[in-house]
């Protein structure tokens, strides 16, 4: 019986970073890229950024693919 596929298998769990959208919300237009943790699940974050489309500060919200 082979050892080793225990220890492979923790070595796997590190710090999960993701690349996302941050998507506007109020013309769901995708903006920006960013990278973000998702150790503890995508984060509930909402961000005032600059929307090109309607050009003024919208809040722009983290989407995943
Ligand atoms: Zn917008």
């Amino acid at each position: 019986m082979p050892e080793s596929n225990a220890v492979t298998m923790a070595k796997k769990k590190k710090s999960k970073r993701e690349y996302v959208w941050l998507e506007c919300s109020e013309c769901s237009q995708r903006n920006y890229r960013t990278e973000i943790s998702v150790a503890e699940g995508t984060p509930k974050l909402e961000l005032k950024k600059y929307c090109k489309t309607e050009r003024k500060r919208t809040a722009h919200k983290i989407r995943r693919k």
